[in-house]
């Protein structure tokens, strides 16, 4: 794979500004048209510049040239982005830079999965090729980021989705999987639950496999005749336990640079302890096929013809990972647009653009999207635009081993973000489909509503029609954020206001060889349309918090939905009370008369008096973070978001008082509920000092 020689090139090339310039001279004609400079008058007028000035053709361009190596972090391909990516940037005149970081990983050597008995057969692990992929030798076998090397051989158990749940029900069964191999269905929780449930029931090894009642023939047509996945598409994807941290394993906290003191592996707390692979359901079919064993209970039958069964046996499996474990680069590129008014204050819009395979869905869409908004607003600055706030733009890598590159910049830079981010937007697939959906904490629903009613979309009209058909609702909002995806560190680590928005299809590619261009164009996006009305809506998102007055933040829409998390955890505890919540429920109302008045003075605020209720919102959401951390997983700093323990991505809001209601455990539900008191009241504190000035 030739990781670090690649990374030396890549050092070289970028020190050549004038190959840059040649290299994309082709590229750039777009942005030569120079159009009259927009009324100053009127505060919508740069962002209706930049909405018409977004491209389609441009995107798909970008797109292309990107995917025609499969772009894994640590391996040439990745650092190829990298560089076209800041030959990009550069040729536009932007300021693109490189923040690299030497990060503990897994490389995969080998990979076998051995079917050895009742028959005997060697099974897939990696997709075949069509005519029109290029570099395939490139693309990654199926393998689990951060699994452990290891060779078993034991009776497989079919365990459904493998949640705790499926487990109890194992019992009542009366099958035990200690000492075996158990076979899990993808989907309903994030892979390294999978792999960490079976690891607290003593399971020797882990097979992942894509059923196809999740993603495959049974939602319509396969690839390539269709976007549904085929019997031979694998889901690959990290198992790090990102539930307790996510980043360098053996530096949580700490950007993984040079100096920093690193862990020894066997400390650290999110790598999962049991083999685990993922294969395709053509190749799930024949371990399948061949187990005996009590019939599986109706809910746990899949998409193949034939009769599931749980075992234990006779399917026999011999699991082989050659897994190196070393450090490899993870490089990304960040660009900053500087702000005349507030420099110090930044708006930070990222997306990954490293991916499993060619990923020209997840993430070179997102990515290319935000790359067609940055060059809009090259645009922009050269008919006399400056944001008011810095504008940071990142490309993140490694995002797909663990969000390396996003959560070791923002503890590089925590101490610069947590005293001056503005927001976080994370953009993980945006474009790369029809659907519009979004993700934020509260105090950024009107905002993402307001941009969504402002946003064209050729097909709906507007980007809000889009997203109540999508939804089903009258009156879309947006979900709240859980984990697996690089706001992760942003939100919840250093309590920065954040959002996530994309645009999908329903399809089967995830994670698979077939994430491909072929995909994008025939079934994902044609005519990179989506693409075009994401890059307008991140670049709407952008200018409308770097040049508002006051930032369109609203703490008491937060206020409002802390409540409502805290009634859900009362009917939790409707049967047998653990903690009393009403000093909770008090201090909610309360930061919800300080930000109504906060919101209420900013109407008349000037001067002055505008910038300090501006820094009493940037404050707000860092009020909602304790240094002591949720229970056994410090690094999540967060009083209200996380992602449960057992979900991995799904949100579970008030997370610590939960699980301790769950638990019976009155001591810790009372301590978390007044550490979230004592949160609510800071943010209430500095809403009402600002307020009155
Ligand atoms: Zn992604």
């Amino acid at each position: 794979m030739a990781r670090l020689s690649a990374h030396r090139r890549l050092r070289r090339a970028l020190g050549s500004a004038a190959v840059a310039t040649a290299l994309v001279a082709g590229l750039t004609a777009a942005t030569t048209a120079v159009a009259a400079p927009p009324r100053s008058d009127d505060p919508r007028s740069w962002e209706r510049a930049l909405q018409e000035e977004v491209d389609a053709a441009s995107a798909a361009r970008m797109s292309e040239a990107m995917s025609v190596h499969p772009g894994l972090v640590g391996t040439e391909g990745a650092a190829r982005r990298a560089e076209y990516s800041v030959d990009m940037l550069t040729s536009w005149g932007l300021d693109a830079k490189l923040e690299s970081y030497d990060v503990h990983a897994s490389v995969p050597r080998g990979v076998s999965v051995t079917m050895t008995g009742p028959e005997r057969r060697t099974l897939e692990v990696k997709e075949p090729p069509f005519p029109w992929h290029e570099n395939f030798d490139d693309v990654v076998v199926g393998y689990n980021a951060y699994s452990p090397a290891g060779d078993v051989t034991a009776e497989v158990v079919y365990v459904n989705y493998g949640l705790p749940e499926d487990y109890a029900k194992l019992e009542e069964l009366g099958v035990d999987v200690e000492g075996r191999i158990v076979l899990a269905r993808y989907g309903n929780s994030f892979r390294g639950v999978k792999s960490k449930v079976a690891e607290e029931h003593g399971a020797a090894g882990v097979i992942l496999y894509s059923d196809p009642a999740d993603d495959g023939f049974t939602r319509g047509p396969v690839y390539p005749d269709g976007p549904w996945r085929n019997a031979d598409g694998i889901q690959r994807g990290s198992v790090q336990y990102i539930f307790n941290y996510p980043g360098d394993p053996l530096t949580p906290g700490e950007p993984s640079i040079p100096g920093t003191p690193r862990l020894d592996p066997s400390e650290a707390e999110n790598l999962p302890g049991v083999p685990t692979t993922p294969i395709s359901y053509g190749q799930a079919r024949h371990l399948l096929a061949a187990l005996e064993g009590p019939r599986a209970p109706e809910g746990w039958q899949g998409g193949l013809d034939l009769d599931y069964r749980v075992g234990p046996g006779p399917t026999t499996v011999d699991l082989d990972l050659d897994i190196d474990y070393e450090r490899i680069p993870v490089n990304d590129v960040v660009v900053e647009i500087p702000g005349s008014v507030h420099p110090e204050q930044k708006v930070v819009l990222g997306a990954h653009y490293d991916s499993w395979t060619y990923g020209t869905k997840d993430d070179v869409s997102g990515w290319t999207t935000l790359m067609e908004t940055a060059r809009a607003m090259s645009v922009l600055l050269d008919r006399g635009w400056r944001p008011e706030r810095t504008i940071v733009l990142a490309g993140w890598d490694g995002e797909e081993y663990g969000l390396l590159g996003a959560t070791e910049w923002a503890e590089q830079h925590r101490a610069d973000l947590i005293e001056n981010a503005v927001v976080y937007l994370n953009m993980d697939g945006a474009g790369g489909g029809r659907n519009f959906s979004a993700g934020s904490v509260p105090a950024l629903d009107e905002v993402l509503v307001d941009i969504a009613k402002t946003v064209e979309d050729p097909h709906h009209g507007t980007v809000y029609a889009n997203w109540q058909q999508s939804s089903g609702k009258q009156r879309p909002v947006p979900d709240r954020l859980g984990s697996g995806s690089d706001y992760t560190a942003f939100l919840d680590h250093l309590g920065i206001a954040s959002a996530d928005f994309g645009t999908s299809t329903p399809s089967g590619e995830y994670h698979s060889a077939y994430d491909d261009l072929h995909m994008m164009r025939n079934f994902l996006d044609p005519g990179y349309t989506y693409h075009a009305v994401a890059a307008a809506y991140a670049g709407t998102f952008a200018l409308r918090m770097a040049d508002s007055d006051v930032l369109p933040m609203t703490y008491s829409d937060y206020a409002v939905e802390v409540v409502r998390h805290l009634r859900a955890l009362d009917e939790a505890q409707a049967d047998a009370a653990v903690v009393d919540l009403r000093p909770a429920y008090d201090a909610a109302r309360d930061w919800r008369a300080a930000t109504r008045q906060l919101e209420n003075a900013a109407v008349r605020a000037e001067g002055h008096g505008l910038d300090a209720i501006n820094d009493a919102l940037i404050a707000q959401e860092r009020a909602l973070i304790q240094e002591e951390g949720l229970p056994g997983r410090e690094w999540f700093k967060h009083m209200v978001y996380a992602p449960g323990l057992y979900t991995g991505y799904a949100v579970q809001p008030l997370s610590a008082i939960d699980d301790a209601i769950a638990a019976g455990d009155a001591a810790t539900a009372a301590k978390y509920r007044d550490l979230l008191v004592e949160s609510m009241r800071q943010a209430a504190d500095t809403a009402r000092h600002a307020a009155m000035r």
